[in-house]
């Protein structure tokens, strides 16, 4: 009786073993699994935390990099390798391996001793010319410690061409000025020495005066009609225009000139309606008429022609017969105060801005203009605009 209580006690302790032993494991399992889960989690986040943070350096403008404590690359983003060019892995690098600059490396041994640079201007290599902005900074932890350090890029390339566009355009005003300027007071003085005794002579003297104050006048009016066009402050009056009539009336305008010169002025325009502004076309006109009967030859024909294209828009162009335009000229007859040839342009009483504001004009129409010639055989300008 008591071997079988025995035998019974010792059966259900060797059960209850087994069981708290099945029990224990399965807490143990589900235990380590809810740690690698937990764990998974931590790297899922931390993986999350990267892409975001890369999408976020990615989507800034200026380019940004990240050097860790041995001053070798951790971050680069995607404006920072669009700066310099660049398609590989930078991480792990430095930055004389990743880039050659002396210059940079340099900086930053400096942001190493001064613990922050600004404004730093980096001038790239010949090849890109690019012109850059670097601040830079050591990152430290909270025990003061140095992480690495961080250098933010901004390009100054397009700012440094416009401050040099603006500086060769009053260099080139100021020139413009002084030549009219200087042979009005160098007559007046002449006039004031005695010159003004011989009525054949001054009225000479008076004429270039008075000839060279026109072109002061002129040169100012252009100068206006291209700041105003350039700071976007000229509203355009679009309506439909008839073409044949406006290139009739530029005609009537310049009849004396092309007379002057025996210039045969004919309007081959078919009936073309253009959504433009009148007066602003009417100025294109006559900047390329006048300029055709200038440049042209004399006995020569000035010939105004043009046709809607395909897609609506029409096309019209200036021809003349004369000696042309230089292949090497034909884009540069745009820029502000190029000329082929100076004294000769200078003779015409041109501006030198002509075909600037012309530019302008048709492309503040959303049109195109352009040039072709053959040397000796004439020049021909070109323009779009929209159809009405
Ligand atoms: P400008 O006041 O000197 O005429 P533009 O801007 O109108 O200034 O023209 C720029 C230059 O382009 C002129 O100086 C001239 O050298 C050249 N050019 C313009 N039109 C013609 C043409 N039809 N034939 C030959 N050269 C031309």
């Amino acid at each position: 009786m008591w071997f079988a209580f025995i035998l019974i006690l010792l059966a259900a302790l060797v059960g209850l073993h087994f069981w708290w032993r099945a029990k224990f494991r399965a807490q143990q399992e589900q235990r380590m699994a809810e740690i690698e889960a937990s764990r998974q989690r931590q790297q899922q986040t931390s993986v999350d935390a990267q892409a975001q943070q890369k999408i976020l350096f990615d989507s800034m403008l200026e380019g940004l990099l990240l050097l860790d404590r041995s001053k070798k690359i951790h971050l680069a983003n995607r404006a920072f390798k669009n700066l310099f060019g660049i398609k590989t892995e930078l991480r792990g690098k430095t930055i004389m391996e990743a880039l050659r600059l002396h210059e940079l490396a340099e900086l930053v041994g400096r942001v190493e001793t001064e613990g922050q640079v600004f404004d730093y201007e980096l001038k790239l290599p010949e090849l890109s010319g690019r012109w850059l902005r670097v601040n830079a900074a050591v990152i430290s932890n909270s025990a003061g410690e140095r992480e690495g350090t961080i250098l933010v890029f901004h390009d100054l390339t397009r700012l440094k061409q416009l401050e040099r566009t603006r500086e060769d355009f009053v260099a080139n005003v100021s020139h413009e000025l002084r030549t009219p300027l200087s042979l009005i007071k160098g007559y007046v003085e002449t006039l004031l020495d005695g010159a003004r005794n011989d009525p054949e002579v001054a009225e000479r003297f008076l004429k270039i005066i008075e000839r060279n104050a026109g072109r002061l006048d002129l040169l100012i009016q252009d100068l206006l009609t291209i700041s105003a066009l350039e700071s976007g402050r000229m509203q355009l009056n679009l309506q439909p225009a008839e073409l044949k009539p406006l290139v009739e009336k530029v005609f009537a305008d310049l009849h004396s000139k092309a007379e002057n010169k025996n210039v045969r002025l004919v309007n081959d325009l078919p009936e073309l309606t253009a959504s433009a502004d009148a007066s602003r076309l009417d100025q294109v006109l006559a900047n390329l008429v006048d300029n055709a009967i200038k440049y042209g030859r004399a006995q020569g024909v000035v010939r105004v022609g043009g046709k809607k294209l395909d897609d609506g828009k029409l096309e019209i162009f200036v021809q003349d017969d004369g000696p042309g335009i230089p292949p090497e000229s034909l884009d540069r007859v745009f820029e502000r105060f190029y000329r082929v040839d100076k004294a000769r342009s200078r003779d015409q009483g041109g501006t030198g801005l002509g075909l600037s504001i012309v530019k302008h004009i048709i492309h503040s129409h959303g049109g195109e203009v352009w040039a072709k010639s053959e040397l000796g055989k004439g020049a021909t300008f070109f323009f779009t605009l929209p159809g009405a």
